[in-house]
C-alpha cells in the first residue's frame, strides 16, 4: 500500500510533545484561504517552478519527454504537457524546479522515520502525521501509525477533523496525542473561510473527546476572518474540559510565492496577526479557564 506525501521534516519541536519528525501527506478536503501549503492541497503530484531561481542553464529542456519546457531568460512551463514524471527537478542545479508529491510503501515510510529513533528517545518525542490531511489517506496514515506504536514510538495526528468518523475510530488505539484544528465555530464563518461547514469536525471532536482522546486545539489567528471566534471557541471548549490545551497560531501572508510557483490563484488573506491582536485573544480563551499556548511567544 503506498500514500502520498511532500515532505518529511525532523528535527520539529512545533508539531507535537518532545523533540519529532512530521511526515507532510499530501492532499486535503478544506481549502483554506490561509494555507500556507498550498503544495499540500491537492492528491496528485505536482511540479513547482521557482522561476527566481533559475539561472537559464538549459539542462532540463532537453530531458522533458514532453516537450514542456523551454529557456529563454529562465525557463517556461507549459502545465498542459507536464506529465509529472519530475525528470527536469531531478537534474536541476539550484531547484527552480521542484518535485511536490513522493510515493512511499508504509512500511518504507516507518523505515525512514525510524530513522530518528534515537532522536525521539531523548528528545520525549515521536512522529506527527501531518499534511495536508495525514487522514485523508485513511488506510496508509493507519498502516503507518500502528507500525510505529507497536515500536514504542509516540504518534500525533495534526487532523483538520473533516474526516470520516471511522478513520477516527480506527486510529485512535495507536494515537498519542490529536493536534486538532478548531478554525470557527459558526458555521458560515467556517465555510466562507475553509470551503466546508464544521458540523462534522465538531462532532468528530466530541467524540473524541468522549473517548479519552488526548486533544490540543490548534487555532490560527487571521484577524478579519476568524477573530471574531474566540469567544465562541472558548465558550465550546469550556464546555469540553478534557482538551489538554488551545495553542493559538498567528498568521502571515508569505506563501504567496508557493501559490505562484505551483500556477495557482494566490487565496490568502493580506493580513498580519499582530502581538497586541494575538495576546486579545488569548486573555479571552483564558477566561474561559483554557489553558492557552500563545503561538507566538514560542517561536
Ligand atoms: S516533470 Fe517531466 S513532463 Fe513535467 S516538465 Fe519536468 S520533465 Fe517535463
Ligand atoms: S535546469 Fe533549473 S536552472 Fe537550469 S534552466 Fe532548467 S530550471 Fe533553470
Amino acid at each position: 500500500m503506498t500514500g502520498i506525501l511532500t515532505g518529511i521534516k525532523r528535527m520539529e519541536i512545533h508539531d507535537g510533545d518532545g523533540l519529532r519528525t512530521t511526515a507532510f501527506f499530501k492532499g486535503c478536503p478544506l481549502k483554506c484561504l490561509w494555507c500556507h501549503n498550498p503544495e499540500s492541497s491537492g492528491f496528485s503530484p505536482e511540479l513547482a517552478l521557482f522561476a527566481g531561481r533559475c539561472m537559464a542553464c538549459g539542462t532540463c529542456v532537453g530531458f522533458c519527454p514532453e516537450g514542456a519546457l523551454s529557456v529563454g531568460e529562465r525557463v517556461e512551463l507549459n502545465r498542459d504537457r507536464c506529465r509529472t514524471c519530475f525528470a527536469c527537478a531531478s537534474l536541476c542545479p539550484t531547484e527552480a524546479l521542484y518535485p511536490y508529491g513522493k510515493r512511499y510503501e508504509a512500511e518504507e515510510l516507518v523505515e525512514i522515520l525510524l530513522q530518528d529513533e534515537a532522536f525521539f528517545r531523548a528528545g520525549k518525542g515521536g512522529v506527527t502525521l501531518s499534511g495536508g490531511e495525514c487522514l485523508a489517506q485513511p488506510e496508509f496514515a493507519i498502516r503507518v501509525a500502528k507500525s510505529l506504536f507497536e515500536r514504542n514510538i509516540s504518534v500525533d495526528i495534526d487532523t483538520c477533523g473533516f474526516v470520516n468518523r471511522r478513520v477516527l475510530e480506527d486510529i485512535l488505539p495507536y494515537t498519542d496525542t490529536f493536534l486538532y484544528d478548531l478554525k470557527a465555530m459558526d458555521p458560515m464563518v467556517h465555510k466562507a473561510c475553509t470551503g466546508q461547514d464544521n458540523g462534522r469536525i465538531l462532532d468528530n471532536l466530541s467524540w473524541l473527546l468522549e473517548h479519552g482522546a488526548r486533544v490540543e486545539i490548534r487555532y490560527p489567528l487571521v484577524v478579519g476572518w476568524n477573530d471574531g471566534e474566540a469567544e465562541k471557541i472558548g465558550a465550546w471548549l469550556a464546555d469540553h474540559p478534557r482538551v489538554t490545551k488551545v495553542k493559538v497560531l498567528k498568521y502571515h501572508s508569505y506563501a504567496a510565492s508557493r501559490y505562484e510557483s505551483l500556477g495557482m490563484a494566490c487565496t490568502l488573506p493580506q493580513t498580519e496577526t499582530t502581538p497586541e491582536q494575538m495576546a486579545r485573544v488569548v486573555e479571552t480563551l483564558r477566561g474561559f479557564g483554557l489553558t492557552v499556548v500563545n503561538g507566538m511567544e514560542e517561536d
